[in-house]
């Protein structure tokens, strides 16, 4: 049973393109929980030019894994935030069997588990489509598709009203499929790894965004409840 006074750590489990981001952002705004990104948290660490930053760049460029070590050491500082206190939703990972351990031993120390592992089920060949089409808005980080998502306004955020967008160096289609190639390798393993412990639900998410998303709330609604 998940006592009502320690944080949710939801994790979401999915290829690049499942969904994950777009998802995250709107259980974030449902149910008060914090989206961290190790993805997003990569990407700072490059635009920042730390040394963390500077050993990931090439790798990410490739499609490839960044090293467990690096990618532990920026999602750990990023946890010790208060803002972290009611809840996560990790975006991303773990992505590595080591990683899944690490993060067991974190929580433990907190006395702190997984409570929820949202496998997002997809095939693999629209999601090159879905990669490659994607953009967001360079002010407040909303995400959207060139066919799938666009603003109700051409050229205008939704979300904030900003007018610049911004496109991810390795969304194409050729690093689009090392990355597939990434996940069905070292990432998927993770799926019959939390299925054995019993925290696993799977959704369907090649339906559209709005389908997706009554699936996943429904499905954290039966976690926050327990
Ligand atoms: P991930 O974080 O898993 O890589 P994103 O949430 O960034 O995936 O989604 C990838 C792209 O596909 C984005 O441009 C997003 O707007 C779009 N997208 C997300 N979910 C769907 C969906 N269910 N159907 C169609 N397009 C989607
Ligand atoms: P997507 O949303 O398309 O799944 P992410 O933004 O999560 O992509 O990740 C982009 C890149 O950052 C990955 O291809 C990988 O190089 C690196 N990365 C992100 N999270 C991890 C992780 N948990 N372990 C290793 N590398 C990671
Ligand atoms: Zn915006």
């Amino acid at each position: 049973m998940t006592a009502k006074n320690t944080p949710t750590v939801l994790i979401l489990l999915g290829p690049p393109g499942a969904g994950k981001g777009t998802q995250a952002r709107l259980l974030e705004e449902e149910f008060g929980l914090v989206q961290l990104s190790t993805g997003d948290l990569l990407r700072s660490a490059v635009a920042a030019g730390t040394e963390a930053g500077k050993q990931a760049k090439a790798v990410m460029e490739a499609g490839a894994l960044v090293s467990d070590d690096i990618v532990l050491a920026v999602l750990h500082d990023r946890m010790e935030d208060p803002d972290t206190a009611k809840g996560v939703i990790l975006d991303g990972f773990p992505r590595t069997a080591g990683q899944a351990e690490a993060l067991d031993q974190l929580l433990s120390r907190s006395n702190q588990r997984v409570n929820s592992v949202i496998s997002m089920e997809v095939e693999d060949g629209p999601m090159i489509a879905r990669v490659a089409g994607r953009y967001t808005c360079a002010t407040c980080g909303e995400g959207y598709h060139d066919q799938f998502k666009q603003p109700a306004k051409a050229g205008v955020c939704d979300k904030c009203g900003g007018t610049e967008f911004k496109r991810r160096a390795d969304d194409n289609a050729k690093t689009a499929g090392a990355r597939l190639t990434a996940y069905h390798a070292q990432t998927a393993p993770l799926i019959a790894y939390y299925e054995g412990r019993g925290v696993l639900e799977r959704i369907d998410a090649m339906a559209d965004i709005a389908t997706v998303s009554r699936a996943m709330s429904d499905a954290v609604k039966r976690v926050m409840a327990t």
